[in-house]
């Protein structure tokens, strides 16, 4: 009975909301109602989110959270750098990734493992030498620079170590949502829980030998700087084996835009352009003040975000009358469920960064713009009411990047 009259009184409550009309409502937040008597709760967090704190009458129900800032996240830091994630337990909605910041200090290693979830980078600051085992047991190596990635597949072991002069700091992301850097298979940990004697007969070595080995996880430490040049380095891993064929790399750092406009551009790499990377498709977006990445939804995964640089803010529409509109910061991360529409305006006065990742093998959108603009006219001016002449306006081919002209 208490459950039934708790139900009647939610019931009352909603009824009374849908009841208020989008002009009461923008009356309202502007007039006494809308008053914030003691102040903003957090002024920094106040300022940084207007688009909560006074939503766009459009916004509407229920929308679960796409935003959680890194700034939130605990810093686990060690002697050679230190690592910070955001995982569906921070952010409920983010099903399909999880991600990763990390820093490394000249010679600073994320130690030799390996997970049960494919590994996508960019690298965002700096050089670091990565290295991987491919299905073949052979090696690679590379060096890598601000604006490369890599990707290690599921279960290929790997390592990442910094370089000088400043060492590195980049993003990871993982395609499952609860994955945890923290549950990655260390070296030193799976070494010091091998039985010695088991471990000195597989090696074909002494156990005394072995008495070195270290008696904690190592995960991230200070190493020497490597002095081996890149060619070097290679040698000596290639042995009589031979290096890799595959290539784990991609330097976008080198890429001329997929799409270019006066509103911005864009640089799409997935399994098309970076063979390997059969796990993680990215768009890596760049907008010009006053430019917004136009309305649009993707077809074929959820979209995982990252703001590399500058102020946005998106609005998601979640169907059945429910819409939120969040703003962003470098740092930020968000997330859309797939097929849920969505825009991504510059809102500051520099250059907006940021990248788009989805858990699949092939970037995929449609353009609100180009959809329309591509049906009989007719039908689309029954449903929206506009003039020949509006619907002749809108761009008839996808932008990616748009605004008014400046
Ligand atoms: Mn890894
Ligand atoms: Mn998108």
């Amino acid at each position: 009975m208490q459950s039934a009259a708790l139900g009647a009184a939610a019931l009352g409550a909603i009824g009374t909301a849908a009841a208020q009309t989008q002009s009461s409502v923008e009356k309202a937040e502007h007039d006494r109602s809308g008053t914030n008597p003691i102040g903003p709760d957090n002024p920094p967090l106040h300022d940084e989110n207007r688009d909560s704190v006074v939503p766009p009458i459009t916004d509407h129900g229920n929308v679960q959270s796409f935003k959680y800032p890194f700034a939130f996240s605990h810093k686990r830091t060690q002697q050679g750098g230190w690592a910070r994630q955001v995982t569906a337990d921070d952010l409920p909605v983010a099903t399909e990734i999880a991600a990763v910041n990390m820093r490394l200090t000249p010679g600073g290693a994320r130690e030799l493992h390996w997970h049960k979830a494919a590994e996508w980078s960019l690298m965002l600051y700096g050089n670091a030498r990565v290295t991987c085992l491919d299905q073949n047991g052979k090696p690679f190596v590379d060096d890598i620079k601000e604006g490369d990635l890599w990707l290690f597949p599921v279960g290929y072991p790997h390592s990442i170590q910094g370089l000088e002069p400043d060492g590195c700091e980049f993003l990871l992301a993982f395609d499952d949502g609860h994955f945890s850097e923290y549950d990655t298979v260390l070296l030193s940990d799976f070494v010091e829980h091998i039985p010695r004697d088991i471990l000195a007969k597989n090696f074909g070595v002494q156990q005394s030998d072995l008495a070195v080995l270290p008696k904690q996880p190592l995960y991230i430490f200070q190493a020497p700087v490597p002095q081996t040049s890149l060619d070097e380095a290679r040698r000596q891993a290639a042995g009589n084996l031979g290096l890799s064929p595959e290539t784990f790399t991609f330097h976008m750092s080198g890429m001329v835009p997929t799409h270019k406009n006066k509103f911005g551009e864009v640089r799409i790499v997935d399994s098309r352009n970076f063979k390997v990377n059969n796990a993680v498709a990215m768009a890596h977006v760049t907008v010009h003040p006053g430019g917004m990445r136009e309305l649009h939804w993707h077809q074929n995964a959820d979209e995982w975000q990252y703001y590399i640089s500058g102020n946005a803010r998106m609005t998601v529409f979640a169907a059945e009358q429910r819409a939120r509109t969040l703003d962003f910061q470098k740092g930020d991360v968000g997330y859309i469920k797939q097929t849920f529409p969505h825009y991504i305006e510059n809102t500051g006065s520099e250059d907006l960064v940021y990248i788009e990742l989805f858990k699949d093998n092939f970037f995929q959108d449609v353009s609100l713009n180009s959809w329309i603009t591509h049906l009989p006219p007719a039908l689309v001016r029954a449903h929206l009411n506009i003039s020949a002449a509006t619907l002749q306006a809108i761009p008839h081919s996808e932008m990616i990047t748009v605004g008014y002209s400046r």
